[in-house]
């Protein structure tokens, strides 16, 4: 275990300052993730602000939907009222992850900063770009069953772990940050998260030092016709092998809006635009949700180990809609 200073932050400022004073300093939440990547030798932080006691956890309604607590746990999110009722997606989704425990430590921050699950990231004699960059990726060429099918680069093959974040994508999330000179952005989920180009170490488009404060869901009209479908290897416990978050807008038998997004094929929740653009105005049909599952899949490139995952995604796609028009609520 390499040495590491531990300290309680008090204020959310005064956290974002220790943090960015510091390049090795991590921000410690549930632990969850960076306990373990610590224990594997995976991260070697100097320091930890643990921020778990920041009154940060609140759910609350807005003038333009729901502000969720960056330090809210997951399973308090999945099950409050607000979100059961208006954003029956969030739910499912939180609750298809992890195991109840996990989801009582979890917070909603960790959540989206979960690393990658490539077992070539966890062990530490492997080259892996993205724990240690210029060392290579051992999944290119190796075992990559697991991994991105869309949007990967020749540095980095990994997919992005969280059930969370992919109805958090659907649902157009915002994500609430404050630095440390207390200064607030918004960033939009679909800029959020990075796909690997170069510099696959780089998960996301947080600044040094900046912290999560909430993450904002706007009103919407969903909320009776959405469904997010987890495909795994076993029931529970398991990351996604392709996951679907769908959502309709109805207006009679035609859809007026659909959103898509899918976990386990990208290094960031993929949005299915291909396939929302060709169902809008359409009739909620088998046939139809078939034609957009295609036209979202036929841009798949998979990799030596991974070619299955092009053909559960255009069921996966066509399934979850599917749940969605016979309102799958949580
Ligand atoms: C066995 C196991 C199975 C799992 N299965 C699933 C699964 O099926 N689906 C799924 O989605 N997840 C799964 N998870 C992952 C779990 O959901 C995450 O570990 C958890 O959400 C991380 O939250 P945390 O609060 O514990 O984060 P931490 O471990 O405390 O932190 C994770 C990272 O986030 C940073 N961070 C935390 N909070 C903030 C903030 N507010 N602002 C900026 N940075 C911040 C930390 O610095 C750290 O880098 C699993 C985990 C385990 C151990
Ligand atoms: S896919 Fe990414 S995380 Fe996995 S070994 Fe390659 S560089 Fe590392």
């Amino acid at each position: 275990m390499r040495p590491f200073s531990y300290t309680r932050a008090t204020e959310a400022n005064a956290a974002a300052k220790q943090v960015s004073a510091d390049k090795g300093a991590k921000f410690l939440a549930g632990g969850t993730n960076l306990l373990d990547l610590m224990k594997e030798g995976v991260e070697n932080p100097s320091a930890l602000v643990d921020i778990s006691r920041l009154t940060l956890a609140q759910i609350k309604t807005t003038s333009r939907g729901v502000s969720i607590g960056a330090l809210g746990k997951n399973s308090d999110t999945a099950n409050h009222p607000l979100i059961r009722k208006n954003y029956p997606l969030l739910t499912q989704a939180i609750l298809a992850g992890a195991s109840a425990q996990l989801r009582n430590m979890a917070t909603n921050g960790g959540n989206l900063m979960q690393r990658t699950r490539c077992p070539y990231f966890y062990d530490v004699a492997m080259p892996c770009n993205k724990r240690e960059p210029g060392t290579g990726c051992g999944a290119l060429e190796g075992i990559n069953r697991m991994h991105a099918v869309f949007g990967w680069s020749e540095k980095c093959v990994a997919v992005y772990p969280s059930d969370m974040s992919i109805a958090l994508a659907a649902l157009d999330a915002v994500v609430k940050v404050k630095d440390a000179s207390g200064a607030e952005r918004s960033i939009a989920f679909a800029d959020f998260h990075r796909l690997p180009g170069d510099r696959p170490e780089i998960d996301n488009n947080l600044r040094p030092g900046e912290l999560i404060t909430a993450i904002e869901i706007p009103k919407n009209n969903f909320a009776g016709n959405s469904y997010y479908l987890k495909v795994r290897d076993r029931a529970s416990y398991a990351f996604a092998l392709v996951s679907v978050a769908a959502a309709l807008e109805m207006n009679g038998k035609k859809i007026k809006t659909a959103r898509i997004a899918m976990g386990g094929v990208a290094h960031k929740p993929w949005r299915a635009f291909e396939a929302e653009k060709m169902l809008a105005g359409k009739e909620a049909t088998e046939a139809n949700f078939k034609q957009a599952a295609e036209a979202e899949m036929r841009n798949a490139k998979p990799l030596e180990h991974n070619k299955f995952k092009v053909e559960l995604g255009n069921r996966g796609i066509v399934r979850a809609l599917q749940m969605a028009m016979n309102g799958g609520a949580a």
